[in-house]
């Protein structure tokens, strides 16, 4: 097992890619803190999940938004575990809107669950790392849109352009210490955030079409190299995005 008495956040844990991630790194041995902000029994399932694996686990409701409950997530671990040693920036949410129809509201949403939180929860983490000598791990998960347009999407690309750049900051600042960063970029996954895609079987032939390895993701494609990153074995890796995609990413062809 890679994570043998190592203890992990997992941010929006309770579903989709979150979950699959909570139970993967159980399985590598890690003791989990599953945060969620408002799917309490599916929390509950995943703890369940983690404890028939033979690990431990502690739920933590806080809506990443704000920076206090950020905080409070990561004392809570580190009260009840002893120490955290890995941080996975997980949670996210996407808004769909013509550019000229964005909403102060959704834009201050997108930004402040999938940029602002991310910041702030990895300084909680690298402030208890610094006073542990802990080189701890952190994986970002961003998307193939750090790097790829997505038209009517322009406040979730934003975000996860700022988490690439984030990723790449830290991983010169805190190299000194040990601690690395990375981020893993999904593509299409099947996930609830795919949910009007999931149900639209012409736009889903679509957007196959357009992955070479002809399907979407499962969130357990995402979770084995989230396990790596979080490992030893991956201890001089930092300021990288793995991109998951299918080969979606690269696959630009002359019509
Ligand atoms: P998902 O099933 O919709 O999960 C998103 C998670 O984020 C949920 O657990 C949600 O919790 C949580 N969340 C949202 N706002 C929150 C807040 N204010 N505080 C705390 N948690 C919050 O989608 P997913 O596909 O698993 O997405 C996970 C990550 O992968 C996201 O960062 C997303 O951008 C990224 N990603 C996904 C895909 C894809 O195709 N699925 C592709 C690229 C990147 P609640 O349900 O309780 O609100």
């Amino acid at each position: 097992m890679k994570l043998e008495n190592k203890v992990a956040i997992v941010t929006g844990g309770s579903g989709g890619i979150g979950q699959a991630l909570c139970d993967r790194l159980a399985r590598e041995g890690a003791k989990i803190v599953i945060n969620y902000r408002s799917h309490p029994d599916e929390a509950q399932k995943v703890k369940q999940e983690i404890e028939q694996i033979g690990s431990e686990a502690l739920i933590v409701r806080a809506d990443l938004s704000k920076v206090r409950e950020i905080n409070n997530l990561v004392e809570e671990g580190i009260n009840y575990f002893g120490k955290v040693d890995i941080l996975v920036n997980n949670a996210g949410l996407e808004k769909r809107a013509d550019f000229w129809d964005v909403t102060e509201e959704d834009y201050d949403l997108v930004l402040n669950v999938n940029l602002k939180a991310v910041f702030f929860s990895t300084q909680a983490v690298v402030r208890h790392f610094r006073e542990t000598n802990n080189p701890g791990r952190i994986i970002n998960i961003s998307s193939v849109h750090e790097e790829l347009p997505f038209p009517h999407f322009t406040a979730y690309c934003a975000s996860k352009g700022g988490v690439k750049m984030i990723t790449r900051n830290l991983a010169v600042e805190l190299g000194s210490m040990g601690i690395t960063i990375n981020n893993v970029a999904p593509g299409a996954i099947a996930t609830p955030i795919n949910e009007k895609l999931l149900n639209n079987p012409e736009q889903l032939k679509k957007v196959t079409q357009n992955i070479p390895l002809g399907r979407l993701g499962e969130p357990e494609d995402v979770a084995g190299l989230v396990a790596f990153l979080a490992s030893d074995e991956a201890r001089y890796i930092t300021g990288s995005t793995f991109y998951v995609d299918g080969g979606l990413l690269w696959n630009y062809q002359e019509q």
